[in-house]
């Protein structure tokens, strides 16, 4: 009683509050027609980047050239640095489409994002390495180990007592070889400048071998191939998985390309002739978080262009500014404060005390994380627009605990939850493009028979917590004429939750066996 008044309440601030909020979320419409126009675009930009280095969306090829089927089997490392966290796991793969895991994960200091130097990011890998072998794997590890390999170097090892690890590093890399390749610019806040052009491998080898450990970097792996790969392996049935994605702090996917479509593969210099052709299929990893950087047809309102100029990297990654985690708090934030500065709109200031619902001023602190960039979490998002709480009570804690914002009122926090919702939603619309381009575009739903399901393997933090993510891709589906909702239907969605560490693990045993039938 006491709130849902004020919900519905049609005094003048509410009225105007209201109206306030409408006009900002408007402007985060994405239009069925602006769908379709972004999908054409999509296509063109993903046939482009497989015809030539240095397009748009990069296409990259992995030289990844099969996917497995479950009866890959053996004990692996895998680490992932992505945008958030580094993980170190081991794997065991036992080869009847299960697996266990074990894996630690640590948050990366903020302050090696944008360090100096390669060494300074790189050893601190290898130091969690280091730990995670001491910890849980001391049979395999041990100080006598390390003493024997400072000696003696790397050939101080038996080849049965090395670990095979996979390293999921989550930015665009040229890939020249399946442990190989060069990073050709960081995204989501990273910006380390003598790493670009460097092989991440090597860096990383480096940094393992000066502690000694009994590690070899045997593949290199973008997070999206590995989700691929992981969905691959644990997904039921003979069904084949499509397309591995990621909607977390950046945006990304990966998915089963024909060999004779990757043209540049022939004008490329380098080792196009060393890879398993037999497949006649090869793993592209699309970089779409280029997608569109000239902004031809992505949505552009003043809070994507202010967040873009004053981001470490104005004029690239476009789509993903407009789609991940990193970006979408900033984004709401933008449009809140944008409120708040102007007078006309009574957003977080009332003092009137005739209000029933509470007996306070509400006020923002001017110290407000609002008030800086990058102030207000992607997590809010999912709490505001997830929130259909009795006068919006989450939301409003929220506000008051962590953004300074004291007795703020049921409206304001429909106000704000309106925007969130309208910025998540565009997100999901904006996925659902680069979800249908890449069906349309390998004609997956032309194959098969009418039951068939195009499998696709998702991760993130988006698509697991943000409420109605994968409602809302599936309706901009719908609303595109080339699947429409009988394909939508047989698109299936599954979460590969951590799928990059497996994924890392079955490339590397890939990488492994083709090693050693070289060597032999
Ligand atoms: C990177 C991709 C990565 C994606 C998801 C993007 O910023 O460029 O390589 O796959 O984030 O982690
Ligand atoms: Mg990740």
């Amino acid at each position: 009683q006491e709130t849902s008044g004020s919900l519905y309440s049609t005094s003048p601030r509410s009225m105007a509050l209201a109206a306030a909020a409408q006009r900002v979320a408007a402007e985060f419409e994405y239009s069925k027609e602006a769908v379709n126009r972004g999908v054409d675009a999509f296509i063109t930009q993903m046939h482009e980047g497989l015809g030539k280095q240095g397009a748009t969306m990069s296409q990259i090829p992995t030289y990844v050239t099969g996917v497995p089927n479950g009866t890959e089997k053996g004990l692996y490392m895998a680490v992932d640095l992505g945008g958030t966290n580094f993980r170190v796991c081991s794997i065991q793969l036992h080869g009847n489409s299960t697996f266990s895991l074990t894996q630690s994960k640590v948050p990366i200091p903020k302050d090696l994002m944008v360090a100096q130097t390669s060494h300074e990011l790189f050893s601190f890998l290898a130091k969690q390495i280091q730990l995670f072998l001491k910890t849980h794997h001391g049979e395999h590890y041990n100080t006598h180990t390390e003493r024997r390999a400072s000696m003696a170097g790397f050939g101080g090892f038996r080849e049965e007592e090395i670990f095979s690890l996979g390293f999921t590093f989550s930015f665009p890399v040229q890939q020249v070889g399946i442990n190989k390749g060069t990073l050709i610019r960081w995204t989501k806040g990273f910006d380390i400048h003598d790493t670009v052009g460097k092989d991440v491998c090597a860096l990383l080898q480096k940094e393992i071998d000066a502690l000694g450990l009994p590690v070899r970097v045997s593949a290199l792996v973008n997070d999206t191939v590995g989700t691929l790969m992981a969905r691959s392996y644990t997904s039921p049935g003979k069904t084949r998985t499509l397309l591995g994605a990621i909607f977390g702090t950046g945006t990304n996917g990966a998915y089963v390309e024909k060999l004779s479509n990757i043209t540049k593969l022939n004008t490329t210099a380098g080792s196009s002739s060393n890879y398993d052709k037999s497949t006649g299929e090869m793993i592209i990893n699309t970089e779409w978080g280029s997608f569109d950087n000239q902004l031809s047809v992505l949505p552009d309102t003043p809070y994507d262009r202010d967040l873009d100029r004053e981001s470490v990297n104005p004029g690239i990654q476009m789509f993903e500014k407009r789609i991940s985690g990193m970006f979408l708090g900033e984004i709401l934030r933008r449009a809140i404060v944008s409120l708040v500065q102007d007078p006309a709109v009574p957003l977080f200031h009332d003092d009137d005390s005739s209000r029933n619902d509470v007996h306070s001023t509400t006020q923002i602190d001017a110290t407000s994380p609002l008030y800086k960039q990058w102030g207000l979490d992607t997590s809010f998002l999912s709490i505001a627009a997830g929130d259909s709480g009795l006068g919006l009570k989450a939301t409003r804690q929220s506000l008051d605990n962590d953004y300074g914002v004291s007795a703020a009122s049921a409206e304001d926090a429909e106000a704000v939850r309106l925007i969130a919702a309208a910025v998540g939603k565009r997100a999901a619309r904006l996925s659902a493009v680069a979800i249908a381009a890449v069906v349309i575009s390998t004609a997956s739903l032309a194959t098969g028979d009418k039951d068939d399901v195009v499998d696709i393997g998702v991760d993130g933090s988006l698509v697991e917590f943000y409420p109605n993510f994968e409602e809302y891709i599936r309706e901009a589906l719908r609303e595109i004429p080339r699947i429409g909702p009988e394909g939508e239907k047989r698109i299936r969605i599954g979460i590969a939750k951590d799928g990059s560490g497996v994924g890392a693990a079955l490339i590397a045993l890939v990488a492994d066996r083709a090693m050693k039938s070289a060597g032999a």
